[in-house]
């Protein structure tokens, strides 16, 4: 189906009316310092809207409405919250097609890609919103004269940092979870992509969530991030991002003892044994790491890969590569922009680094679009063969659309490759063998394993890292544990020892 903003867009440049201001109290509210910052298309380069360049002051505004927000909150009943979180996802359902416009614009990824994080946005509404009805405490039996119990109980007001490169779904695993637990919240999303995270906390207004208890601050890391992760008021802090960024807020919210969950970066294999499929590796591999084109933390960044099944696997993994499109998101192409000018330099220099040293480019090492209308920032899909283990190419996150090959000839060569990066985050096994993949599986130290299918998984798998890919999970059932705090109620029963 058309999306019509895309079409409008594409046809005269033509807007969907989008938030203006912070979202605080219920309500959008300028900048108290009155400061703007423009919002650019990456596929074309250049600015399309303007929006809150934040700080303290608006930081301040913020925690002071989730406060109070978070009085009112944590006393909803689990079927208020439940119904809450229900409408809200019928409302995103219901908006889809411009939520999905305004976060491909925002951040450059393929419509495709932003409509299948819409859809997954709804469903955790929908999965949390179950989930708000079965939080209970426990009992626990101390004989004859005690009884104890637990409490499960909201944390507080919590902070949420939300990157650039799924900031639909990044923020409502983050705040259904916050929602269904009785907390408040504020969110920073990132400066490159601030929309959807206002459009969505209106619309949990208009689900019925009370004023106050989810408010969106736009504007920098440093300017607005850095005053929300260390405001004494804050309970809990989730942060998706950078290693280095992330090292930050852990270390600022420890000055408040503040709990903190990272979801960090990642260096993650896809490894393929000597019996495996060799198709289905091809095209693991093709969108492991060619999803919005390679910007994704869990990505399959690195192919390890069986000697023997090398040539064969290569050859597909090549020619599916040289057929993939690339251009503006909207505009449907395979591969789509890079989120920044500073991102596409970061990934032209990794490629560049890795030409120096001598290593094989199979395809790719470029930058530029198929259209010469798409001006903005696109790197060819990369393929870069037969590196060795301790190549920058293999042992960092590059964040773009490069896939480094590494071969190796058995499988406790390929568990010590997969293993021997500073990350954790997620790995993919392609066996015929399920028992040779399962005791690989049980030996990767990393947050999620996939086997036969890279991407396999959904919103109620919890999802997070080991190493410096994080620590804490979201998603699923273990995503709520973050938002609540255990209370232990100690009852006698009977007349004290010596009364
Ligand atoms: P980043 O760390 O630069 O920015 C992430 C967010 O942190 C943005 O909202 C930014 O404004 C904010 N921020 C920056 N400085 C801050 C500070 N001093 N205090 C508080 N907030 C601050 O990360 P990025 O480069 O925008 O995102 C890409 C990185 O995120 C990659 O490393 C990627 O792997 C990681 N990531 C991880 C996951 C995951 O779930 N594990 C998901 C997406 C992205």
């Amino acid at each position: 189906m058309t999306n019509a903003y895309a079409a409008a867009y594409l046809d005269s440049g033509a807007l969907p009316v989008l938030p203006n201001g912070h979202f605080i109290d219920g309500q959008f509210q300028p900048p108290i310092n009155g400061q703007m910052m423009d919002s650019l298309d990456p596929a074309l380069g250049r600015p399309f809207a303007a929006f809150a360049a934040g700080d303290a002051d608006d930081v301040e505004r913020a925690v002071a409405s989730a406060t109070r927000g978070f009085a009112v909150w944590r006393k909803s009943t689990p079927g208020e919250r439940h119904g809450v979180l229900s409408r809200m996802a019928a409302l995103v359902r219901r908006d889809a097609a411009l939520l999905a416009m305004v976060d491909s614009l925002d951040s450059g990824k393929a419509l495709g890609e932003a409509e299948g994080d819409v859809g997954a946005t709804a469903r955790l509404f929908d999965y949390y919103a179950g989930i708000a009805l079965t939080i209970e405490g426990t009992q626990i039996p101390l004989g004859q004269d005690l009884i104890s119990m637990t409490f499960r109980e909201p944390v507080g007001v919590t902070a949420h940092v939300i990157p650039w490169n799924y900031p639909t779904g990044t923020f409502a695993r983050s705040i259904a979870a916050c929602l269904a637990a009785g907390c408040s919240a504020v969110v920073k999303p990132a400066e490159t992509t601030p929309f959807t995270a206002l459009i969505m906390a209106q619309l949990l207004v208009e689900a019925g969530l009370p004023a106050g208890v989810v408010n969106v601050v736009t504007g920098t890391g440093v300017a607005a991030g850095g005053p929300l992760t260390e405001h004494p008021a804050i309970r809990h802090v989730t942060f998706t991002g950078s290693v280095t960024t992330g090292a930050r807020v852990a270390q600022v919210a420890a000055r408040n003892i503040a709990s903190v969950t990272l979801e960090l970066g990642g260096k993650s294999p896809l490894i393929a044994l000597s019996d495996c499929d060799a198709m289905a590796v091809a095209n693991g591999a093709l969108w492991g790491i060619f999803s919005n084109a390679g910007q994704v933390c869990s990505a399959g960044s690195r192919l390890i890969i069986a000697r023997p099944r090398h040539d064969e696997v290569v050859s597909q993994l090549v020619a599916l590569t040289e057929a993939l499109s690339v251009g503006h998101g909207l505009r449907g192409c395979d591969i789509n922009a890079i989120n920044s000018a500073a991102q596409l330099d970061r990934i032209a220099a990794h490629v560049d680094g890795a030409r120096a040293r001598g290593r094989t480019i199979l395809t790719g090492g470029a930058t530029g679009a198929d259209d010469a209308r798409d001006t903005g920032w696109f790197y060819r899909p990369t393929l870069i063969d037969d590196l060795p283990g301790d190549d920058a190419c293999v042992t960092q996150e590059i964040f773009g659309p490069v896939l480094s090959i590494q071969i190796v000839d058995s499988d406790e060569a390929a568990l010590a490759a997969a293993n021997a990066t500073e990350f954790g985050l997620m790995a993919g096994i392609y066996s015929r063998d399920i028992t040779r993949a399962l005791a690989m599986a049980r030996d990767l130290d990393s947050g999620q394993v996939t086997i036969n299918d890279y991407w396999a998984g959904g919103i109620s798998v919890p999802f997070g890292g080991r190493k410096k890919s994080g620590y804490g999970r979201e998603k699923g059932h273990d995503g709520i544990s973050a938002f609540l705090s255990t209370k232990a109620v100690t009852i006698r029963l009977t007349p004290p020892p010596g009364a």
